[in-house]
C-alpha cells in the first residue's frame, strides 16, 4: 500500500504544513506528535492532517522519522481551536500548536525530574511559626507567612528565601511541616447561604448547562462571583464533567487556589501557573488531557488544555489585560474560551466588577446574558473615596498635602498604605488646564500627540498632523501644556517624609519575576511592610486586612490618553485598586489626586457606578465608530530606521485589496517610536464589519508572506489590545 502524505505543524514562522512521508500514520494518528527531519536537525511537530497527494514532488519527501504513541493523540476540539485561532488571527499554525502544549512536550524526549513536595503546616507550625522565629530572620519569616496562608510547593517556597530547601527539612524534623497530596486542604469549607441574586445567577446558569450559553457575571469586588463559580463548578462536577477557570496572571494566588480546593477536597485539580517546572506543568496537563484532573485553574494559555469532558468555563476578571497575549501569537483568551464553549455547546461565564466595554456591548445586545451581583455578599461597607483636587492642593514631588497627612495618620494607627502610580508609557497630548481642552484629530477620534522637538502634534491613528497652537482654540488660554508628570521622585519623596515605614515596590517587573510577586505578597501579609508602592495594578484576590488606604497619584495621564482605551483600564484600575482598601472590620478610604475632578470619570467612581460609565463610554465609542462598534486590526513594523518600516507599510499597503467596507490607514510612526533600539510604525485598518475585514485579511496576508523584507520585523495584531 502506498505511504500517505503526512502534514506535519512545526513551530516555523510560515503559514503552512510540511509534508513527509507517511510512514504507516493514518487518520487515527492526527494530532500526534511526530519527530521529522527538518533542515539538518530532527524536529518535534504536531500531525494535522493525512493526505494522498503532496505539491511537493515524490523524491523530494523524507519520511516521519517516528511518532509518539506514548500519548493519545491531541483532540478534535484542541484541534480545531488551534485552526480557529491561526485563521482569525492570521498566524502560522506550528507557532500556534506548538505554543499550545506544554514546553517538555516541545523536545522528543523529556526525563521527568524528581516529583514536587507540598509542604503544609502541622499543627504544632500554626502555633511555632512565625512567632518562634528571631524577629530579624526576615527571609524564615517570609516563609513561614507563605505558608501560613495555606500548602506551597517546593519550586514556589524555594523563590521565596535562599535557604528554603534545607529550612523546610529543618522545619519538617521538628514537626512544624508535614508534606501534603495535591492541592487539597485539610478542611472543608462550609457553604454560605446564597443571596437572592447569587442563587439567580446560579439557576440562571444551571438551567443551561447543556448548552453554548454566555454569561456576563457583573459585581463589584466582594459581592459573591467567585462564590456563585464554586456553586456552578460543584453542579457541573456532580454531572460528570470538567471545569476550566482562567484567571489573570497575577490572579492565581495561593488563597485562590486554596479556596477552590478548600471546597473540593475530593476532586483532582491541576492548577497551572508560570511558576511550575516543566515536568509539572507536563503532569498537571496531562492529568487534564486524560480526564483524571476534574478543575483546570489556570491563566490563559490554559485555555488551550485538553479537557475530554468539559462542561463549563469560567473567566474570571474577564477584563483583565493579562487575557491578551502580546507578544507572539497575539490572542484573547476570553475570545477563545467563548469560541471554546460554542463549540463544545457548553456555558461559559465571564465575571468581573468592571467588565471590558466589548464584553458590556454584547450584554446590552442580548448576545450575552447578564447576571448582576448589586452588593458586598458580607455586608462590608464600600471603601470612601475622596478626591483631592491638585489645582488646589498643589502636589510637590507628586505627593499633595491631605495625601501626606492622611498616609502618615494610617501608617500611626499601625495600618497598611498602598501608593498607586499610574505610569504605563502614556505618550503626551497638550491640554489646557483653565478648560480642560485636549488636543483633538479631527480626522478620527483620536487625540493628538505633542512631539516637542519638531513642534508638531501628530495623530499615531491616521497620520494627520498640524501646528502646535499659540493658545487654546477653546477658551484663548495662552497658558497650555503637555499632561503627565514625571513621577520618578515620588518614592524617594516618600521615604523622606516617612523614613520609619517599610516600604516595598510592587512593579511589573517585579511581579513579573518569577516567585518575587510572592514574596512581596508574604512581606505584606506578614506585616513587614506597611507602606506599598504599586505601579501594577495589585490585584484580586489579594487580602490584605490591614491595607486601609490607597493614595492614587497621577491619574490624569489615562484621562487624555491618545489610547481610546484608557479611561475604561483606568475606572477599571481604580475600582479595583479601591476594592482592596479596607475589609470587613476595616473601613476602607481612597484617595485620588486629580487636576479633572469635575471629569465625568469620577462622578461614577465615586458613585460606584460602573453601569453610568459605561453606558457613557459606548456613547463616545458610538460616535467615533470605535470598538466595539468597529473592528480593527493593525500591521506594526519595527526597524533600526524608522523611513524602512514606513516603506516596507506603504508597500505592504499597496497590496492590500480594496474593499470598501474596510478602511486602511495611512503608515504612521507608533505611539512609542523607539523600542528595545528598533523604530516602529504601524498601520491600521478598521471595519464595522468583522466579516469583511476578516476576508481582506485573508486575502492580504499571504501576499506579505511572499515577500519577506529583510530589514523589518512585522506582525499583524488582530482586535489589538493596546494602540
Ligand atoms: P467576589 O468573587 O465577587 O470578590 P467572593 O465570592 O469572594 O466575591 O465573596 C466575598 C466574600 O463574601 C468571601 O469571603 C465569601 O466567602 C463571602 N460570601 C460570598 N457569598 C456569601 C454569602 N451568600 N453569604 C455570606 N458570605 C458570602
Ligand atoms: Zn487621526
Ligand atoms: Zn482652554
Amino acid at each position: 500500500m502506498p505511504h500517505k502524505i503526512a502534514r506535519v505543524a512545526l513551530d516555523v514562522p510560515l503559514p503552512k504544513l510540511f509534508d513527509y512521508k507517511g510512514n504507516g500514520l493514518t487518520e487515527a494518528d492526527i494530532g500526534r506528535r511526530v519527530k521529522v527531519p527538518f533542515g539538518r536537525k530532527e524536529w518535534v511537530g504536531l500531525l494535522l492532517e493525512i493526505a494522498d497527494t503532496s505539491d511537493c514532488p515524490p523524491e523530494k519527501l523524507k519520511p516521519v522519522i517516528e511518532a509518539d504513541r506514548n500519548r493519545a493523540p491531541l483532540a478534535d476540539d484542541v484541534l480545531a481551536l488551534l485552526r480557529f485561532c491561526a485563521s482569525y488571527y492570521h498566524y502560522p499554525i506550528g507557532q500556534i500548536a506548538l505554543a499550545a502544549l506544554p514546553t517538555a512536550l516541545r523536545r522528543w524526549k523529556f526525563q521527568a525530574p524528581r516529583a514536587a513536595v507540598r509542604y503544609a503546616l502541622s499543627s504544632s507550625g500554626r502555633l511555632a511559626l512565625p512567632d518562634g522565629l528571631p524577629p530579624r530572620a526576615v527571609a524564615q519569616r517570609r516563609l513561614a507567612a507563605r505558608l501560613s496562608s495555606g500548602p506551597a510547593e517546593t519550586a514556589e517556597l524555594a523563590g521565596l528565601c535562599a535557604n528554603a530547601s534545607q529550612l523546610l527539612r529543618d522545619w519538617q524534623d521538628k514537626g512544624w511541616l508535614e508534606i501534603v497530596q495535591g492541592e487539597n486542604a485539610a478542611t472543608r469549607a462550609t457553604l454560605p447561604q446564597l443571596l437572592p441574586a447569587q442563587q439567580s445567577a446560579c439557576d440562571q446558569v444551571g438551567s443551561r448547562l447543556h448548552e453554548f450559553a454566555p454569561f456576563l457575571l457583573h459585581g463589584i469586588t466582594g459581592s459573591g462571583k467567585t462564590e456563585v463559580y464554586l456553586r456552578l463548578v460543584d453542579r457541573v462536577l456532580a454531572t460528570g464533567r470538567q471545569a476550566l477557570i482562567l484567571v489573570p496572571e497575577i490572579g492565581l494566588t495561593p488563597q485562590f487556589t486554596q479556596r477552590v480546593a478548600a471546597r473540593f477536597p475530593d476532586t483532582p485539580i491541576s492548577v497551572l501557573h508560570s511558576g511550575l517546572s516543566e515536568g509539572e506543568r507536563l503532569q498537571r496537563w496531562q492529568q487534564a488531557a486524560n480526564g483524571r484532573a476534574r478543575i483546570v485553574l489556570g491563566t490563559r494559555l490554559s485555555v488551550f488544555t485538553p479537557l475530554p469532558d468539559l462542561g463549563l468555563i469560567i473567566v474570571d476578571e474577564e477584563h483583565d489585560a493579562s487575557f491578551s497575549q502580546q507578544e507572539g501569537l497575539r490572542y484573547s483568551a476570553r475570545d477563545l474560551a467563548v469560541f471554546r464553549a460554542r463549540q463544545r455547546n457548553i456555558p461559559v461565564i465571564l465575571g468581573s466588577a468592571t467588565p471590558s466595554l466589548e464584553s458590556w456591548q454584547n450584554a446590552e445586545a442580548g448576545r450575552y446574558i447578564l447576571l448582576n451581583l448589586p452588593a458586598r455578599a458580607t455586608g462590608a461597607k464600600l471603601p470612601d473615596l475622596r478626591l483631592v483636587d491638585t489645582r488646589l492642593e498643589k502636589p510637590e514631588e507628586g505627593l499633595s498635602r491631605p495625601a501626606l497627612k492622611t498616609i502618615g495618620e494610617t501608617l500611626a494607627r499601625g495600618e497598611q498604605v498602598l501608593v498607586f502610580i499610574n505610569r504605563r508609557g502614556y505618550a503626551p497630548v497638550l491640554h489646557c488646564p483653565a478648560c480642560a481642552w485636549v488636543a483633538p484629530c479631527p480626522r478620527c477620534s483620536s487625540r493628538l500627540t505633542l512631539h516637542l522637538r519638531e513642534h508638531r502634534l501628530r495623530c499615531h491613528h491616521c497620520g494627520h498632523e498640524e501646528k502646535i497652537p499659540a493658545q487654546c482654540p477653546a477658551c484663548g488660554n495662552p497658558d497650555i501644556r503637555a499632561l503627565g508628570q514625571g513621577t520618578q521622585r515620588v518614592e524617594d519623596a516618600l521615604a523622606r517624609h516617612f523614613p520609619e515605614a517599610n516600604m516595598v515596590r510592587a512593579d511589573r517587573d517585579a511581579t513579573r519575576r518569577k516567585g518575587s510577586w510572592e514574596t512581596m505578597q508574604a512581606q505584606i501579609h506578614a506585616g513587614e511592610a506597611n507602606l506599598i508602592i504599586g505601579t501594577q495594578l495589585i490585584a484580586k484576590g489579594h487580602d490584605f486586612p490591614n491595607l486601609t488606604l490607597v493614595v492614587v497619584l497621577d491619574a490624569d495621564g489615562a484621562l487624555f490618553s491618545l489610547d481610546f482605551r484608557a479611561e475604561e483600564r483606568l475606572f477599571a484600575q481604580l475600582m479595583q485598586v479601591a476594592g482592596r482598601a479596607g475589609r470587613a472590620d476595616k473601613p476602607g478610604q481612597v484617595l485620588i489626586q486629580t487636576g479633572f475632578p469635575q471629569h465625568p470619570l469620577f462622578a461614577h467612581l465615586l458613585a460606584h457606578d460602573f453601569a453610568g460609565f459605561a453606558h457613557e463610554q459606548l456613547e463616545i465609542r458610538q460616535k467615533g465608530m470605535l470598538p466595539p462598534f468597529s473592528h480593527q486590526a493593525v500591521l506594526r513594523a519595527e526597524a533600526a530606521r524608522l523611513a524602512d518600516a514606513l516603506d516596507w507599510l506603504h508597500a505592504a499597503r499597496a497590496l492590500a485589496p480594496s474593499m470598501p467596507a474596510v478602511e486602511i490607514f495611512e503608515p504612521v510612526g507608533a505611539p512609542m517610536l523607539k523600542k528595545a533600539g528598533l523604530e516602529r510604525a504601524q498601520l491600521w485598518l478598521q471595519s464595522a464589519s468583522r466579516a469583511d475585514l476578516q476576508q481582506l485579511l485573508r486575502a492580504w496576508m499571504p501576499e506579505l508572506h511572499k515577500r519577506p523584507p529583510r530589514n523589518v520585523r512585522w506582525h499583524l495584531d488582530v482586535d489589538p489590545a493596546e494602540n
